[in-house]
């Protein structure tokens, strides 16, 4: 079982910051926002505690 995590949002341009909290146990693509709601920038930091997701994350932090 993969309980949902809540995930925080954190733009690297400007420090705009959301946290999410899924409801489900499947995390739709559009749960997560690819740009930054506030600049613009697509320089979104991902974190959460979730395994799958932190090896996602990392992937994210790579480019
Ligand atoms: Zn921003």
């Amino acid at each position: 079982m993969i309980k949902p995590q809540p995930y925080k949002i954190t733009c690297k341009s400007c420090d705009w910051s959301k946290l999410f909290a899924p409801q489900s146990d499947v995390i739709m693509p559009g749960d997560r926002p690819k740009k930054c709601p506030k600049c613009g920038s697509e320089q979104l930091n991902y974190k959460q505690q979730n395994t799958v997701t932190s090896l996602l994350t990392r992937l994210m932090n790579c480019r």
